[in-house]
């Protein structure tokens, strides 16, 4: 069955309650800066308009407004995030959707959002290939800091991509990452472990592989690693109709360890609730802990040891 963006908001539950004055979360970590530098990061999660893509995989519409935040309340988003958040080096401003979809964040906004920004010596933004246009330039320009769009390529296998409904081919990506970089502005791109429509995990963990290894042709300097999980409706659907299998912590962590071994540009996997990616007990903990050290060393450490490892079944 082919699942288009009528289908896919058929299955959804419904949405979180949100406040379109206050961000839907905020949080302060740390990640390695581009020259082996360790750069302290504040992220906010801006409650904004749902992304117009509807793919397959996504369950970021459920933290998304109907309609576009009124004018003036990212602003005030903003300015409730900072307030509690401690200075950083580098700020996301990720909106569960298209920064640059006029939509979603007025243009109109940007003088304003920028003059929030001059601490910031980088400024990262989420966006679609096809949503990369003038307004990336004219809100780069307004910025004091340095501007990195990230992209979700999600997968460059050619059965694959077509069916996750993100209306994108590779070379969409390809032509947004040279617009991108042309005009100065660096590039992170979101690659998917297990989409649905890859159940076999060598393969899925080679096709993860060879889509960072593209991003990285393109012009990529970092790859997020998203491990797909269940739980938006579609997407239970298709695992139950054997399309969509979890994967397991086994699978991140060769993804990992091989794409660092590629040392072709920095690499970082989703650490966030990846508790459906193993059930025990034992080793869990240890292994997520060895992986956030492997995001910010951007080094391969010594695998934990465990009776669980390598069976490569997601322990759900
Ligand atoms: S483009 Fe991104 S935010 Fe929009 S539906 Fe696709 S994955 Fe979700
Ligand atoms: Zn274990």
């Amino acid at each position: 069955m082919k699942y288009d963006s009528e289908k896919i908001i058929q299955l959804r539950s419904k949405k979180n309650k949100l406040n379109p004055y206050i961000p839907y979360h905020f949080l302060h970590e740390a990640e390695p800066g581009l020259s082996d530098n360790i750069e302290t990061i504040n992220t906010i999660f801006l409650t904004s308009r749902e992304c117009a893509f509807k793919c397959l995989m996504c369950d970021l519409w459920k933290n998304t407004l109907d309609e576009p935040a009124p004018l003036g309340a990212i602003i005030k988003q903003i300015d409730y995030a900072l307030e509690r958040l401690p200075q950083g080096d580098v700020i996301k401003l990720y909106n569960n959707g298209n920064f640059f979809d006029a939509k979603a964040i007025s243009p109109k906004e940007y003088p304003e959002i920028t003059s929030r920004l001059s601490n910031y010596k980088r400024v990262v933004v989420e966006n679609h290939p096809k949503l990369c246009n003038k307004y990336c330039i004219e809100f780069s320009d307004m910025l004091d800091g340095k501007l990195e769009v990230a992209m979700g390529l999600e997968t460059i296998h050619p059965g694959v991509l077509p069916k996750l409904n993100k209306q994108l081919t590779p070379e969409d990506f390809s032509n947004a990452a040279t617009f991108l970089n042309n005009s100065n502005i660096d590039v992170r791109a979101f690659i998917l472990l297990n989409p649905p429509y890859l159940t076999d995990a060598k393969e899925s963990i080679e096709w993860t592989l060879k889509s960072i290894q593209f991003a990285f042709e393109c012009g990529v300097k970092r790859c997020s690693v998203i491990p797909v999980r269940p739980g938006n409706g579609v997407m239970d659907i298709l695992q139950k109709e054997n399309f969509y299998t979890p994967p397991s912590l086994d699978m991140l962590e060769e993804v990992f360890e091989k794409a660092l071994a590629l040392k072709q540009g920095q690499i970082f996997v989703d650490t966030w609730d990846i508790g459906f990616l193993s059930n025990c007990t034992f080793c869990f903990e240890a292994r997520k802990e060895r992986l956030e050290k492997m995001n910010l060393t951007q080094k391969i450490f010594p695998e934990t040891e465990c009776s669980c490892k390598n069976n490569y079944v997601a322990a759900i």
